[in-house]
């Protein structure tokens, strides 16, 4: 037996499709094939800023133990799944397919971590290819072999989620998802904290449907496979399900936020975090988004906080020059009507600059609040009259309502990478030693 790692990427369209979906198809395949899978499907969350990406930037890989003579087989029943599943028509749908035999190379790994948090060229993936001797497969511009390469390098060794993805039937696609919403509040109500994401806490919205013509009935998100297998178990839909399987994922754990950068080092497309103080003040420019600067030794930058941001764009409103601050977000290019912008996901507030305001004196006399009698020249009451020369005006330090801490954009507006608070103490640091039995609902294929 030989180890195996399959990697797939952009076959979906905004229209259509799923490349998580051509994943579950797979895992049917290849079980059916006698294949073992030495770790669950992966999904793998890349740069979320890359501009190619159609929703969320997921790629994934299958990683199994097969005899080598299969391998063929393996390489023909993914292409024909891609031909089958893919939105050929669409311009930006460019699917790639990678096989890598044996252990992860080291390069390999690197090329996946910087694909998390800048622009990777495809020439360097091809390269890469080439020397690992790594199959790959590109269909029309072949971007997709990007994305699938990155998959296979990234074997989740930190921080790592799960997400139960279940399907919906092909006669169903486009329809309105029929899921039993109270349901959906006591699955949340059970499993959380190890459960997220289930619902936005601002509007009450469920979170775990898409709402697009997309396969994905419902996602769960938790930290164990059991617990959101158990959270699908308390699910109740009103439509047949096709199929689910439990991906693990880097979806929750901030891994496209590691690196810090100088205001002078960021170029657009990047995923940063910039540490810097406050330099103009927030201003709250049409639709209600929050935009303010910071500075460095090296420059100065715009940070913006969008409206859907919820407690992340109340906390950049009461920002004031001054205040030392950690961004953590996503680098916009310049374009004609804006430079330069940092898109923010969260904010580390870690020093309030003290607001001092000026006033008057009160009078030693009657207690009334004084006049300036001009510039140097003292203060006098306008009720007694009383003069005193020498008064200058009072320093007083104005209550801050804001509070040093972190600040995470709400959960219907964060990247599937973006850690929610819940899982701050919940990292995990190495990855599973065994599966569980029935991590998808075609498991008895092979028993
Ligand atoms: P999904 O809908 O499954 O969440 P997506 O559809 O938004 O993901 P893709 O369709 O996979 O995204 O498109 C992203 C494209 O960008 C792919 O071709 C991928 O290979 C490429 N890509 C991904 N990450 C990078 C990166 N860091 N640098 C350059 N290209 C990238």
């Amino acid at each position: 037996m030989i180890k195996v790692h399959l990697g797939l990427d952009d076959t979906d369209s905004m229209r259509t499709g799923c490349t998580t979906y051509i994943g579950a198809l797979l895992v049917e395949d290849l079980l059916k094939m006698g294949c073992k899978f030495i770790d669950y499907p992966n999904l793998i969350r890349l740069n979320p800023n890359t501009p190619w990406k159609t929703r969320g930037n997921g790629a994934i890989c299958l990683r199994i133990r097969c005899e080598e003579n299969k391998i063929p087989d393996i390489i023909d029943i993914s292409t024909k799944r891609i031909e089958q599943f893919s939105d050929f028509e669409s311009e930006n749908t460019n699917p790639g397919l990678a096989v890598l035999r044996g252990n992860v190379p080291k390069e390999l790994e690197k090329f996946a971590q910087k694909a998390l948090w800048s622009i990777v060229k495809y020439s360097t993936a091809l390269k890469l290819a080439k020397r690992f001797n790594i199959e790959v497969l590109g269909f029309k511009n072949g971007r997709g072999i990007i994305g699938a390469l990155a998959a296979i390098g990234n074997q989740l060794k930190e921080d790592y989620t799960y997400e139960l993805l279940a399907y919906r039937i092909k006669e169903n696609l486009g329809k309105p998802r029929k899921i039993d919403k109270k349901s959906v509040i006591e699955m949340d109500k059970a499993t959380k904290p190890f459960t997220f994401n289930n619902i936005d806490p601002e509007t009450g919205r469920i979170l775990i449907t898409p709402r697009g013509a997309d396969p994905v009935l419902y996602g769960i998100r938790g930290e164990s496979p059991e617990v959101v297998k158990k959270a699908h178990e308390m699910i109740k839909v009103f439509e047949e399900v096709d199929r689910w399987v439990i991906y693990r994922s880097n979806q929750g754990t901030d891994a496209h936020l590691r690196f810090r950068f100088k205001i002078s080092e960021l170029k657009p497309f990047m995923q940063v975090i910039v540490r810097g103080v406050v330099s103009k003040s927030p201003e709250i420019i049409v639709g209600r988004h929050v935009i303010f600067s910071i500075r460095d030794e090296t420059g100065e930058v715009n940070c913006a906080a969008y409206e859907p941001t919820g407690e992340l764009r109340n906390a950049a409103k009461l920002l004031e020059v001054g205040d030392e601050i950690e961004v953590y977000g996503a680098v916009r290019p310049p374009s004609n009507e804006h430079p330069m912008i940092i898109n923010m996901e969260k904010m580390q507030i870690i020093k309030l600059a003290k607001k001092i305001t000026y006033m008057n004196p009160v009078c030693m006399k009657c207690g009334k609040r004084m006049k300036s009698m001009g510039s140097n020249k003292g203060f006098k009451c306008p009720k007694c009259g009383f003069k005193n020369p020498k008064a200058t005006k009072l320093a007083f330090e104005i209550q801050r309502k804001l509070k040093p801490g972190l600040y995470i954009t709400s959960p219907r507006s964060q990247r599937h990478l973006t850690k929610p608070k819940c899982r701050y103490g919940l990292e995990k640091s190495s990855p599973p030693t065994s599966m569980i039995d029935y991590w998808c609902s075609f498991l008895h294929i092979r028993r």
